[in-house]
């Protein structure tokens, strides 16, 4: 149904299901956050992982960092709409705030890989939406990755060696986006969010607008 408050309308639509996925440092997590500070319409996805915390991650904000033992747990109950193991710890998307979110028309961000994003494409194709994000380099990806001086060298040769993977699957997002420089990655985020929501099939509330619309067209 469509209402007017201050002569803009409103017409109710499906949530949208944003899908950002790119190897470890190009940029994916910052244009994330930035989206979710900018857009009050958006809620994030906080998964489950079983990675040990970095010193900057907070519990329930980036992630709920959890034991293997719950881990599976959750696996064996079907609480994950999808999950994957990405750099040797296992990750996962808890199913209940998501399907409340899709019900009440809200949209949602997932940060998730290759491997999650395919799982909601086959579960939920009508409401994923997916971006890829590339960095302009490899020299660049390996930097930004030092720059954030949160994993040991190891972990950052692992997630380096890792990314070849992740980027081969970049066909099967909707949009890609080269992270040259951060500000315009973002814009072209905002544009995507933008045109995703005016999506004629995600309104259905523009059906009863119309009908009212056209019986306000005076007849001859
Ligand atoms: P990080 O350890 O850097 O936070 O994340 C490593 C990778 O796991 C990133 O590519 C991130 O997008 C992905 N990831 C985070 N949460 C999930 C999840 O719930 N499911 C899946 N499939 N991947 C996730």
């Amino acid at each position: 149904m469509s209402t007017i408050t201050s002569q803009r309308v409103s017409i109710a639509r499906r949530g949208l299901m944003l899908v950002i996925s790119s190897p470890s440092g190009a940029g994916k997590s910052t244009i994330a956050r930035t989206l979710m500070d900018i857009d009050k319409q958006i809620g994030m996805s906080v998964s489950v992982t079983t990675r040990a915390r970095r010193p900057s991650e907070i519990e329930g904000v980036h992630y709920h960092f959890i034991s293997q033992r719950e881990f599976e747990r959750l696996r064996a109950s079907d609480a994950l709409l999808e999950w994957a193991e990405v750099h040797g710890n296992f990750y996962g998307t808890p199913r209940e705030p998501v399907e409340v979110a899709m019900s009440e028309g809200r949209d949602m961000l997932f940060d998730i890989d290759w491997q999650g994003a395919q799982q909601l494409q086959e579960k939920m194709a009508a409401d994923v939406v997916s971006i890829f994000i590339l960095p302009p380099t490899m020299t660049e990806l390996q930097s930004r990755l030092h720059r954030r001086a949160e994993d040991s060298e190891e972990v950052i040769q692992t997630r380096l060696h890792n990314s070849r993977a992740e980027i081969e699957h970049w066909r099967e997002y909707d949009y890609v986006i080269v992270n040259d420089d951060l500000n315009a990655a973002f814009d072209a985020v905002q544009s995507i969010v933008k045109a995703e929501r005016l999506r004629r099939d995600r309104r259905h509330g523009m059906f009863d607008f119309v009908q009212e619309l056209v019986t306000e067209v005076p007849s001859l």
